[in-house]
């Protein structure tokens, strides 16, 4: 159904699971929906590893948002930073990519922006350990990844092989389990094929469990 005018107008502020879902279903309501994202897709969020392990590439993992919200008259997609909120005024301000300030108004708000990774305090360990909630951090991953392959592969000393080939993974939540899973599969099946000196033990994987967070079993129903 399309919106009239005059009728109410709904900003969500993220195009992932959570905004993806509440835009299409408002999609056949009267109201006037806006969705602001900051990237002009929606990212599969379980699968960066893949990305970021050279399984599955870019495209493979996103989709366009218009594409996923042509269908909906009522919904309109705006490329752009959410940068604040007047609760009281009731607007949002957001930043287009060459960095123009705009405004928009609203009768209700979902926020939707989804999580960033956290360091527990240690931030300064990000530059060497990306998170993965971007395309962007999966293939800054992927590179790390596939340079320690082939610098491993050039390496006379067994010593600094070793090392190319040592991968910590801190956090065992879905993510790290996928990951160190994944870096196994290109060890031991897909790197032996493309390599003279293909790693012959598995790339070291170290998991790491936060202490007061005992050992479990995660369960994830899609
Ligand atoms: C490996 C893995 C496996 C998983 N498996 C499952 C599963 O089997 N079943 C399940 O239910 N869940 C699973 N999850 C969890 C699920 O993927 C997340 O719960 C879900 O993606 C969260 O959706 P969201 O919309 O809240 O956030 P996100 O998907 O992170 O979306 C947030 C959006 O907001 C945008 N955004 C952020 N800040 C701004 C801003 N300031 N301005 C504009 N836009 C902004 C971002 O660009 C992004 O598009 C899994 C997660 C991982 C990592």
């Amino acid at each position: 159904m399309a919106a009239t005018s005059g009728s109410r107008r709904v900003v969500i502020v993220g195009g992932g699971f959570a905004g993806l879902f509440a835009a299409r279903r408002l999609g056949r309501a009267p109201v006037q929906v806006t969705l602001i994202d900051r990237a002009e897709h929606h990212l599969f969020q379980p699968l960066p590893y893949q990305c970021a392990t050279g399984i599955l590439s870019e495209g493979k993992i996103a989709t366009s948002l218009r594409e996923l919200l042509r269908k909906h008259d009522n919904v309109e997609f705006v490329l752009a930073e959410v940068t604040g909120i007047d609760a009281a005024g009731r607007t949002v301000t957001a930043r287009r990519p060459l960095g123009k300030e705009i405004e928009f108004g609203y009768d209700y708000l979902v926020l939707a922006a989804g999580v960033r990774q956290s360091y527990f305090g240690h931030d300064e360990y990000a530059a060497v350990a990306p998170g993965m909630k971007s395309i962007e951090d999966a293939l800054k991953i992927w590179r790390r990844v596939f340079r320690a392959f082939e610098l491993a592969e050039s390496a006379t000393d067994p010593a600094e092989r070793k090392r190319w080939l040592t991968f910590a993974l801190v956090g065992a939540g879905p993510t790290g389990v996928e990951l160190a899973g994944q870096l196994r599969e290109l060890a031991t099946k897909t790197l032996p094929h493309r390599l003279p000196q293909p790693p012959r033990r598995h790339p070291e994987l170290v998991a790491r469990l936060r202490p007061r967070h005992p050992p479990r079993t995660h369960l994830y129903r899609p």
